[in-house]
């Protein structure tokens, strides 16, 4: 038994970073829906002994201000759907911003079960912000940085069990 994990959140906080340490060259599927490609990526993960799909929500990147927040909704949406489990990522070094708050929403909406993560967390510079996740209201952040390596085994340790 394996599962699907979605990394969701805004452009830039970091998604795609993690997304290619979990997949590494194994990026394995692709949706091959016109015009969809590009929005999301699908790969085989592994993380420890743990084996899993892993969704990353991009495209987002490249989208008007006024298409933004339809698109991210809608994106976010369907990953939500694909997976088990949604791991929604912020930018510790910018803290919680409004456009953090629209996804949390979606989230909550959505009934998803939610892993938080605060990346960018190496240092601290980003102790205010890992303070600030703890409102957002969906638990305890699992403090993180993709680019660095480091906070993998708390995520090991928040996936285990769905293993
Ligand atoms: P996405 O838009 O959410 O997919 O974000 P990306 O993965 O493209 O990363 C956006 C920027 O943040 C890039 O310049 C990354 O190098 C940087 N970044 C990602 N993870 C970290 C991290 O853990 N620490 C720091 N300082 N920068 C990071
Ligand atoms: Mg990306």
């Amino acid at each position: 038994m394996s599962f699907t994990l979605a990394i969701v959140g805004r452009p830039n906080v970091g998604k795609s970073t993690l997304f290619n340490r979990l997949v590494g060259k194994r990026l394995a599927l692709v949706d091959d829906q016109p015009g969809v490609t590009r929005d999301l990526r699908e790969g085989e993960a592994r993380l420890g002994d743990l084996r899993f799909t892993v969704i990353d929500t991009a495209g987002l990147e490249e989208a008007t201000d006024d298409s933004l927040q339809g698109r991210m909704r809608r994106l976010t949406e369907r990953a939500v759907d694909m997976a088990d489990v949604c791991l929604f990522m912020i930018d510790a070094r910018a803290g919680v911003t409004p456009s953090d708050e629209v996804f949390a929403n979606i989230l909550r909406k959505r009934s998803a079960h939610v892993i938080l993560a605060a990346n960018k967390a190496e240092g601290a510079a980003a102790d205010a912000g890992v303070f600030e996740a703890y409102g957002l209201g969906l638990g305890e952040p699992i403090r993180l940085s993709a680019e660095h390596g480091e906070g993998l085994n708390e995520l090991y340790a928040a996936l285990m069990p769905l293993a």
